[in-house]
């Protein structure tokens, strides 16, 4: 058989050029020995789950502290799956959370174009080679010549696929062959495998370890009817050329590694390193599974923006996910730059990496105790103004006000800093009591109607905006007093039958009409930062709706 002439019938690509220009066109990176250059390549689905950071942020470590290079390069071989608009949100979520590519979609870089749709040149070039050294042929075969094949192999317990006597395109002669050409049939170019699946090799993973590999025997397809590359293609191509070094992909390609070993050695390109990571699960009831984007909403990316997590926080705890080491590093340096800590692929999780909301939220409290009023306000702002409500937006117009409120919130300047903040979203939830436009108190008192006015109207009459905390603390025990509530909280434990209540609970009652809380911080700074006006008038509407 003629296989230059049956390449050319079958690929007639002209912008095609020789091979080597490829290779002088995308030539070994000059970097320095041990530097690893990786990859993010995902579909443009418009969909980021918390899975492509996790892989994201494995790769760009590996990458930038070795000192190679990361890039981006989207798989957008599958028309059926894009959305527009896609890579801007791939771009702008990874952002969010600190991840820079070096080069890649959108961006520059010498090792272009980062779109597979847009390297269709280079996959026909290489699929016309194994035509032509006899290492790929096309197949006629319909999805019923497929589904019967199927068929038949479930009923005789035969290992499924299109391999070996199953493969019935792989051995048609010339003659067959241009005559469906002829007749317009559509047709597939698949690898004539030389695989045998009795032979095992032993194959180092970077993350799992020694693992055994099955020789690949599938003739898989590599271009697809409309000459689009399968991703198995796509990826052995694009690798090669853009000089990866080392790929960390999700564990559900580790299946199809033998067909990605073959490939590489039929194109006569150096295999790069792998590293399969496992998929991130959470524990429902008694079941332990994967995150789903369909039912878990904090799968998806867009959820930690939504709720206004802080990108250092979520990235802090994905290293926690990352590397076993990572928290015993961080408990030791808690202020050091994250990117200090020394991330290693040998360390990443082999089975599945537990995600933990509550942990998260941990972490973030953590991370927010940290942070300036100034720069917590920097913060909500930016949240607000995205996701917020106009109301919302509106707390920010004063910023001094909001910062003093934030201070008191997070415990600015206090012995220890309070840790009730977790994210934006609810922070600003939080502090909505500060604001008239969104306090709507459900007043719940521990005492009835008729002594909670009378301790209110009593504090009200003696009421100066001027006291120190001192001086009003003193008026809140006289209130106390005069109404035999205890303010020696000993005599109050010896006897507690004595009283209707202590002094606590006279604060408490304030609280309450003050805020419509029963836990806040410390209530005479909140008096003092909502305004003589404000608390009286709050004050009042207390005892009015009692
Ligand atoms: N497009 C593939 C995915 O999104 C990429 C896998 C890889 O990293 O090679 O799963």
């Amino acid at each position: 058989m003629d296989l230059n002439k049956l390449a050319d019938a079958l690929i007639p690509d002209e912008n095609i050029k020789p091979l080597e220009e490829y290779e002088k066109l995308y030539p070994e990176r000059a970097l320095e020995k041990g530097a690893q250059v990786t990859r993010l390549a995902p579909s443009p689905t418009g969909f980021m789950h918390i899975g492509n950071l996790y892989v994201a942020l494995a790769n760009e470590r590996i990458a930038h502290q070795s000192g190679g290079v990361f890039y981006l390069r989207i798989e957008d071989t599958d028309e059926k799956r894009k959305v527009e608009g896609a890579v801007e949100v791939i771009h702008k979520s990874l952002k969010y959370f600190g991840v820079k590519f070096d080069e890649g979609a959108d961006l520059c870089g010498d090792y272009g174009p980062y779109y597979q749709r847009q390297r269709a040149e280079i996959y026909h070039a290489y699929a016309k080679e194994l035509i032509r050294k006899g290492l790929a042929y096309p197949c006629f075969c319909t999805e019923e010549d497929l589904e019967k094949t199927r068929e038949y192999q479930t009923e005789n317990k035969l290992l499924p696929g299109y391999y070996g006597e199953y493969a019935k395109c792989r051995n048609l002669s010339e003659a067959e062959i241009y005559e469906n050409l002829k007749a317009g049939k559509p047709y597939v170019i698949r690898l004539r495998s030389q695989g045998d699946v009795s032979v095992k090799h032993t194959f180092r993973d970077e993350v799992k370890g020694e693992i055994t590999v099955t020789e690949n025997n599938q003739d898989v397809v590599i271009l697809k009817s409309d000459g689009i590359p399968t991703y198995h293609f796509a990826h052995a191509i694009d690798d090669h050329f853009m000089r990866t070094t080392l790929v960390i992909r999700g564990e559900e390609w580790l299946s199809s590694l033998p067909i990605h070993i073959e490939l590489f050695k039929v194109l006569g390109f150096r295999l790069p390193k792998y590293g399969h990571n496992c998929s991130i699960q959470k524990i429902d009831g008694e079941t332990r599974r994967k995150l789903s984007k369909r039912k878990d909403p904090e799968a998806s990316l867009n959820y930690y923006r939504e709720q206004g997590y802080h990108p250092e926080a979520v990235r802090t705890y994905m290293m926690t996910l990352l590397n076993s080491n990572f928290e015993e590093w961080l408990l030791k340096f808690p202020d050091k730059p994250l990117d200090e800590f020394k991330y290693s692929i040998g360390k990443m999780g082999k089975s599945g990496a537990l995600f933990d909301i509550v942990k998260l939220n941990d972490i973030s409290k953590t991370y927010m105790a940290k942070l300036s009023e100034t720069e917590a306000y920097d913060f909500f702002k930016a949240w607000a103004d995205e996701f917020g409500s106009e109301t919302q937006r509106a707390y920010f117009a004063d910023k001094e006000y909001l910062c003093k409120v934030l201070a008191l919130c997070m415990g600015v300047g206090g012995k220890k800093r309070r840790k009730d903040f977790i994210c934006a979203k609810q922070a600003v939830e939080f502090v909505s009591y500060f604001f008239d436009e969104t306090f709507s108190p459900e007043y719940a008192y521990r005492f009835d109607n008729a002594t909670v006015k009378k301790i209110l109207n009593d504090f009200v009459s003696v009421y100066d905006h001027a006291d120190d905390c001192s001086a009003w603390f003193e008026k809140v025990k006289a209130v106390a007093s005069a109404n035999g509530f205890a303010t020696d909280m000993k005599a109050y434990k010896a006897n507690p039958e004595n009283y209707p209540g202590n002094v606590s609970d006279i604060a408490e009652m304030l609280r309450v009409a003050t805020t419509g809380l029963t836990n806040t911080p410390d209530l005479w700074t909140i008096m003092q930062i909502l305004g003589k006006d404000r608390t009286l008038v709050r004050l009042q509407t207390a005892i009015n709706a009692l």
